[in-house]
């Protein structure tokens, strides 16, 4: 049996910073969903197809092969053998891949890869369906939200602390279109689930928001 803890919730809520500390301090493996969206999107730009083309998408999804794996605690994500986890943090690619997750064919395989891997390993796991429909039977189901201003003043300051050129009103607009997109898709948009946890981290910091969820947990498990 494993233990499984779901983290959903719109874009910049702080999911990947709380989910991995999450994951150290109970021994799981941290799982970044988005990161697997990211890495079929930047597959599809190499391979030249337009965000428009639905059916393109569907028929070379397969070709993907897409794999994580673990070096000291971080996740890699590997797409037909290669290492791309440094192209694709950027927003370009964030913003692409709310539209490639609208289709159905890209989902479904890799629904299926996040739930290979929770069957084998206790695991947190973040992204906006994992508590609806990865991971129905979570023991833990968490919806980690923020107001759109301070999720755009934390990528702000995350991005220009990497001296990266931005506009913060820009960030939040990005930010408004991407929420929108991932909450009014057809196929598992991003919902709270009924059993999950709301925390609203606007006036929290990291380190309360982790200790609530060990919390949570320990009175589940
Ligand atoms: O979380 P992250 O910003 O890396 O996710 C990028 C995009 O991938 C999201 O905006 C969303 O459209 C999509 N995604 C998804 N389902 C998940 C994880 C991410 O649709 N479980």
């Amino acid at each position: 049996m494993t233990y499984s803890i779901a983290i959903d919730g719109p874009a910049g809520a702080g999911k990947s910073t709380i989910a991995k500390k999450i994951a150290k301090e109970l021994g799981f493996i941290y799982v970044d969903t988005g990161a697997m969206y990211r890495a079929m999107t930047y597959f599809f730009v190499t391979e030249h197809i337009k965000k428009e083309d639905a059916g393109a998408m569907g028929r070379l999804c397969e070709n993907a092969d897409i794999s994580i794996k673990y070096q000291n605690g971080e996740q890699q994500v590997f797409l037909n053998g290669e290492n791309v986890t440094p192209y694709l943090r950027t927003e370009e690619v964030g913003n692409l891949a709310s539209v490639v997750a609208t289709n159905g064919d890209v989902r479904r395989k890799l629904v299926e890869l996040q739930q290979k891997l929770a069957k084998s390993e206790n695991v947190v796991m973040d992204g906006r369906d994992i508590g609806t429909c990865v991971l129905p039977h979570a023991d833990l189901k968490v919806y980690l939200t923020a107001s759109p201003k301070t999720r755009a003043a934390r990528r702000f300051k995350e991005l220009t602390e990497k001296n990266i050129l931005c506009n913060i009103e820009e960030i939040e607009n990005d930010i408004i279109d991407r929420d929108k997109r991932d909450m009014e898709r057809e196929i598992s948009p991003l919902r709270q689930a009924e059993d999950a946890v709301l925390v609203d981290s606007s006036d929290m910091g990291v380190e309360e928001v982790v200790s609530y969820i060990l919390q949570l947990f320990m009175e589940r498990k």
